[in-house]
């Protein structure tokens, strides 16, 4: 008997670690909502949040202990009548917000009680397509950083065994100061590595265009976000216009907003953002729109967890590799050959550090 036995939800601060500090860069801390589902035949399922802003994860966890009491009573493997429940509970006329983000971290949960209470790893239980995806570094090249910095940045990631990278851009003023940032980096990791870039929605189409094609004779593999994600005719035009995969979608809520940014041939790559999307559940059903649409599929931030739902499904293209939450497990994800390989442990198969959690909690 799965039966929901108790919900709670813990708040956690965890500094960054020394390596990934960048003078200049604002990121000191990160945070986690985490959830744990108890259930009556002595399952613990947890799910989390991260987010590298403060300021809302107060009451986005208080979201979530809310919502999660509604769970209690109910059978752990029903989980889309979990979700009904949850989504009525949050006043649901559609996808979006906080009541989104505070699902997440029990949708998520409910998954990990499922994979430990049938005793299988999470990306077997959702479709079992590989054991493993491939991987790029993402983390420390912002487009903050001294070039000196980026270069070692670079270096530091191909060391570890990284084959593809992503710097931010959108900030200098020309294309070719944009260009000048990802030389640093192809020269940096040397040949055989791959780049793309991220340009954080910085620009208009105008400057998208020419930043484009700028790039695009650099040799990137995708350009993400050049342009606001509600500008879906800009980012169709630039997908026709470009020869480049231009990828987008972290922004986005679900599965009406996928729908029309599919519907409009906006993008080339989808990338899922997990706490935004809702959590697993409504995390598949994008994935499976977009594999509908012949769409590749990345996941945003969450490796522990995006290295299962990649590797499930057919469609799965790259993870995304930022470590923000290693200090809160003991598990570290293993990289073999520039992949993530998935946990083979029931659910996610991480584990919890429980003195690291004592240490880093919040509230
Ligand atoms: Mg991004």
């Amino acid at each position: 008997m799965s039966r929901i036995e108790r919900v709670s939800v813990e708040v956690l601060e965890t500094p960054v670690k020394l390596r990934y500090v960048a003078a200049g860069h604002a990121v000191e801390s990160n945070w986690h909502v985490l959830a744990r589902i108890d259930t009556a035949d002595g399952v613990q399922g947890i799910g989390f949040a991260v987010a590298n802003r403060g300021g809302l994860v107060k009451p986005l966890a208080a979201a979530c202990q809310e919502l999660g009491q509604l769970l209690v009573g109910m059978e752990a493997l029903d989980i889309e009548a979990a979700r009904a429940k949850l989504e009525r509970a949050g006043g649901w006329v559609g996808p979006g917000g906080m009541v989104s983000m505070a699902i997440s971290p029990l949708d998520i949960a409910l998954w990990d009680a499922k994979g430990k209470s049938l005793g299988q790893p999470l990306y077997r239980l959702l479709g079992g397509y590989r054991d493993r995806i491939r991987a790029y570094a993402s983390d420390a090249m912002w487009y903050s950083m001294p070039m000196d910095q980026l270069a070692r940045s670079a270096q530091y990631h191909v060391s570890q065994g990284y084959k593809m990278l992503k710097l931010r851009l959108g900030h200098e003023s020309k294309p070719e100061g944009e260009v000048a940032r990802v030389r640093v980096v192809q020269e940096a990791a040397g040949a055989g590595v791959q780049v793309m870039v991220d340009a954080t929605e910085s620009w208009n189409e105008v400057q998208a265009i020419a930043n484009g094609r700028a790039l695009q004779e650099a040799g990137i593999v995708w350009l993400e976000d050049p342009v606001s994600h509600q500008n879906l005719q800009g980012l169709a035009q630039l997908a026709r216009n470009l020869d480049i995969p231009i990828a987008a979608g972290e922004h986005l809520y679900g599965l009406d907003p996928f729908q029309k940014t599919l519907d409009a041939r906006a993008v080339d790559i989808a990338i899922i953002d997990l706490a935004r999307a809702g959590g697993i559940t409504p995390w598949m059903k994008v994935a499976a729109l977009a594999q509908g649409r012949g769409v590749p599929v990345a996941g945003h931030v969450v490796p522990e967890v995006h290295v299962h739902l990649l590797s499930a499904i057919p469609n799965g293209y790259l993870v995304e590799f930022m470590p923000r939450s290693e200090l809160i497990f003991k598990t570290r994800l293993k990289l073999e050959d520039g992949h993530l390989v998935a946990p083979q442990g029931p659910g996610l198969g991480v584990e919890l550090d429980e003195a690291a959690v004592e240490r880093y909690r919040v509230g």
